[in-house]
């Protein structure tokens, strides 16, 4: 059964689902900070590890170095709040992103910054095979 395999697959590889894993969270933003909107080089804990944060897509965020760098251990809501480039709109998307309601907080993002774009690799994908087909 090739199904099972691929499954099996996954759980030897952990590696290799977290790789994945970590490029889905900065598609998400279309490879941009959500604090401050530069492009995004690093996964950032919303709530720190250190203070009981997990690494779940509700509490990792994609952030810039500069900004993951400066917020270090602290909670991500708290730190924001005092930055130069505050943007009331990136802080109701940060929230709602840890709710788990990424469609919302992409929206705000998108809000916050107008020249955000999402790829559309997988509607081209689609498009493709159904000419196939
Ligand atoms: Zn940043």
């Amino acid at each position: 059964m090739h199904i099972n395999d691929a499954v099996f697959l996954e759980d030897l590889c952990p590696k290799f689902k977290f790789r994945q894993w970590r490029k889905s969270i900065h598609r998400f933003t279309g490879k941009s900070c959500i604090y401050c909107g530069k492009p995004s080089e690093s996964i950032d804990h919303v709530l720190p590890r250190s203070q009981g944060g997990l690494s779940t897509t509700e509490n990792c965020v994609p952030a810039c170095l500069s900004c993951n760098g400066d917020k270090s251990n602290e909670n991500a809501l708290y730190w924001y709040r005092r930055q130069k480039f505050y943007d009331p709109r990136r802080a109701m998307a940060i929230r709602a992103w840890l709710e788990g309601d990424l469609r919302l907080a992409i929206r705000l993002l998108q809000w916050a910054n107008p020249n955000f774009k999402i790829s559309n690799k997988n509607d081209k994908k689609n498009e493709s095979e159904y000419k196939a087909a």
